[in-house]
């Protein structure tokens, strides 16, 4: 299945950290990963210094002028609202209603996306030049819109490996109808876990997968399971944006030089458009993962980082923005670490002592130039092959692709070389 459908599937929805549509959300990917499991945190509920918050939905949004016209009409644009606005129903003036409408000043045609989940507000979003055209009369409000007591709901896929040792992988799925941010790592992420079934159904390593609300789902998740988190992840990944193909981001974890860290590098290791952002430019789940006392290793993995794309957090980041390319793309990155970690030569070891003879082997040209490089890299591979470093470790060390690094040990283990 092409990983943009599930995009496609989820777009149109009004979600936000607890919602129906959030809870279809979850049941569209317990659907295509039925060994999911659900964890639920009451509203109300104290996590850390956090309050659970309602559940909130929304039924309709409007304004109408005087002749009742509707200027603004949240069926067709589910972006045009606060999200958690309180209800309300009134005629106001124009002075008051601009008070109250958000808009974006370096995209004039697109309506931004806005929430006020912790202060009791209302609002809506809509592009600046629709804003400027607002005539002077009076404008009738409403929003319908209900809060009540539920649960936050968090999506867990566990994988026992025979290995306790485990690596997590953390994306959010709180966000209405923007494709980038973030149903595209949503998507990505069901993708990975699909091909971690099938291709390592006995995988050595154990793995650990969430998909929840930003920031209160990853602290709420945290304050539930830190000790076992603590004790087993090796190495984790906050997944956002993954959609566009127009550059690769890292976000390094607080600490750096993590094996996250290491991982990421080695994988995007070569790509044109790389950008390596310090744990200054965090913003999304790895701001809880990495907290001091949590220290957990988690690096971020982006596309396009979010601040950092015209189209973040507006309208503009529709389907049209994202790519199946550009999610195969951020999928293969993902899978090649998975690859790596999984080789049974995660830590290569020579087998000779001194330098094998690559030529009889036919891995090295044993006459002209043409084929030096590539027998130097396998050189280059084969010194640091001790047996104490990780093919992470090695890929950045010889200065060699992830992709690449697996296929010389795949190609080495052939020749029994490692
Ligand atoms: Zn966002």
């Amino acid at each position: 299945m092409r990983i943009k459908r599930t995009i496609e599937d989820l777009f149109y929805m009004p979600r936000s950290i607890i919602s129906e549509p959030t809870r279809k959300t979850m049941r569209y990917i317990k659907k295509h990963i039925p060994k999911i499991s659900i964890i639920k945190f009451k509203s109300g509920k104290k996590v850390f210094d956090w309050v659970v918050p309602n559940e909130w939905n929304i039924n309709d949004a409007y304004i109408m002028e005087p002749n009742g016209k509707k200027i603004l009409d949240f069926r067709k644009n589910l972006l045009s609202i606060v999200y958690h606005s309180s209800p309300v129903k009134k005629w106001i003036s124009r002075a008051e209603l601009l008070k109250k409408i958000h808009y974006d000043d370096k995209l004039p045609n697109a309506t931004p996306y806005v929430t006020s989940y912790y202060k009791k507000d209302w609002g809506f979003c809509m592009p600046k030049n629709k804003v400027k055209k607002l005539k002077k009369h009076k404008y009738f409000v409403s929003i319908d819109t209900t809060f009540k007591k539920s649960f936050l709901e968090i999506g867990e896929y566990f994988k026992k490996g025979k290995q306790k040792k485990e690596i997590f992988f953390s994306t959010y799925i709180c966000h209405p109808s923007m494709a980038n941010d973030n149903l595209s790592s949503l998507a990505v992420q069901i993708h990975l876990i699909n091909y971690l079934e099938k291709k390592y159904p006995k995988s050595n390593f154990s793995y650990r997968f969430v998909f929840l609300p930003e920031t209160i789902g990853s602290i709420s998740y945290l304050s539930k399971k830190i000790t076992i988190l603590k004790k087993n992840m090796i190495m984790g990944f906050a997944l956002s944006c993954l959609g566009d193909d127009n550059q690769y981001s890292i976000i390094s974890s607080r600490h750096g030089k993590q094996l996250s860290d290491l991982a990421l590098n080695s994988a995007l290791k070569g790509k044109k458009k790389l950008v390596k952002f310090s744990y200054l430019d965090r913003g999304s789940d790895e701001r809880q993962y990495c907290y001091p006392g949590v220290d957990l290793p988690v690096t971020g993995f982006c596309r396009s980082r979010f601040h950092s794309f015209k189209e973040y957090h507006t309208d503009k980041d529709d389907l049209k923005y994202v790519s199946e390319k550009g999610l195969k793309n951020s999928f293969e990155i993902l899978k090649n670490i998975i690859d790596a970690i999984e080789n049974k030569n995660f830590f290569p070891k020579n087998k000779f002592l001194c330098e094998p003879n690559l030529g009889k082997r036919g891995l090295m040209s044993t006459i002209g130039k043409k084929f030096y490089k590539k027998g130097k890299m396998i050189k280059n591979f084969l010194v640091y092959a001790d047996g104490k470093r990780n093919l992470f470790e090695i890929s950045n060390t010889i200065n060699l692709n992830l992709n690449d690094t697996i296929n010389i040990t795949n190609k080495l283990n052939e020749n029994k070389l490692i």
